[in-house]
């Protein structure tokens, strides 16, 4: 079959290589129908992933059909049309039980797929926890509309989950590329008095200003005064930093009101300053990422009764063999793009 690899620093190579099998007993099969690129497959291909593993197939972002399951799987069966999460995780550790699934301590805990193990951007995928990592989409939800549900759309879910927004609050999202529009989604179901987008790309504003109008949108020149202007207590009550740059990270805490709780969903290439002098007396409350992936389900209800669409966000789509031409647009951000979409024929 084929299967996108990571061959080394700077390189990934579509490849020939055997389907999966079953290697454990609550391991699945998915014959992949539809996959993606996320940011971090090039954070992989860039080698700033030191945890991924050279020989493996990357994508992590997937959805497809059960094609075979292991004797301990109880959730799916051959046949399910299901997403694929991002997280591997046990159910069964102390962080499982609390629902922090990132920090499941089972040896392929967390992100595990196109990153230490085969991931999805391939004919076929194992799935290890499959009970846990896959989830069956609802008659109604196309793979296309489910495409995002186990990575960008539930780090967008858990973000908004974990930030305590309240029906008073003026929320600033940072960033509005895919996972900050992801982000912005779940935000709105929260339903806040106000949200505030900062984003510096043209489309990307455009983007927000058509499809979400009432949402308002500010460059990142302006952001504080803007946030100032538009809040009802001295900044942001609820900030969300999507983007990842120093920039943003220092504009995530400035642009809160004192008492607010600012969520870091970005991941930096560098370490971050707070500089605790400034910002004395504030009394921020800090939240730091990655995703605890485990409101798949949920999700996907939403998406079935309408209240979450992600399929504005697909804006060009490939064919698995077209690969390379598909990461060479969406590395260098020509044409507009905000997510492709990769189709198995
Ligand atoms: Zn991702
Ligand atoms: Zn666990």
């Amino acid at each position: 079959m084929l299967a996108y690899t990571y061959v080394g620093k700077g390189n990934f190579e579509l490849r020939d290589k055997d389907k999966p099998v079953l290697q454990d007993s609550r391991d699945a099969i998915v014959k992949v129908t539809l996959s993606s690129i996320c940011t971090s497959d090039l954070h992989i291909k860039h080698g700033s992933v030191p945890k991924a593993v050279p020989g493996i197939t990357v994508g992590h972002e997937m959805v497809g059909i059960v094609e075979s399951v292991g004797a301990d799987v109880k959730t799916v069966k051959p046949g399910d049309r299901v997403t694929v999460n991002v997280e591997t995780y046990c159910g069964e550790c102390f962080f499982c039980k609390k629902g922090f699934v990132n920090n499941c301590t089972d040896k392929n805990g967390g992100w595990a797929l196109g990153c230490r193990i085969d991931g999805g951007q391939a004919e076929y995928v194992r799935v290890p926890y499959a009970d846990q990592g896959l989830n069956k989409i609802p008659e109604n939800v196309s793979d296309i509309q489910a495409l995002f549900v186990g990575d960008i759309l539930a780090t967008g879910f858990w973000a908004a989950r974990i930030s305590d927004i309240t029906p008073e609050d003026t929320v600033l999202i940072i960033g509005a590329g895919p996972t900050g529009i992801c982000t912005l989604l779940c935000a709105k179901l929260k339903a806040p008095k106000r949200i505030i987008v900062c984003e510096s790309d043209a489309y990307r504003k455009e983007f927000i200003k058509s499809h979400y109008p009432d949402v308002l949108v500010t460059p990142p020149d302006n952001v504080f005064n803007f946030v100032m202007e538009n809040s009802d207590h001295g900044g942001a009550d609820v900030v969300l930093e999507v983007a990842g740059t120093k920039e943003t990270f220092r504009m995530a805490w400035e642009c809160a009101r004192p008492n607010a709780v600012v969520t870091i969903v970005a991941l930096y290439d560098e370490a971050q300053i707070l500089p605790l002098p400034d910002m004395y007396g504030k009394n921020l409350t800090f939240k730091t990422g990655g995703v605890d992936g485990c409101d798949c389900r949920e999700i996907l209800s939403l998406i079935s009764c309408g209240r979450i669409d992600t399929t504005p966000l697909v804006t060009h789509t490939f064919c698995l063999s077209d690969v390379e031409k598909a990461y060479e647009l969406f590395e260098s951000r020509r044409d507009n793009v905000i997510k492709v979409a990769l189709v198995n024929s």
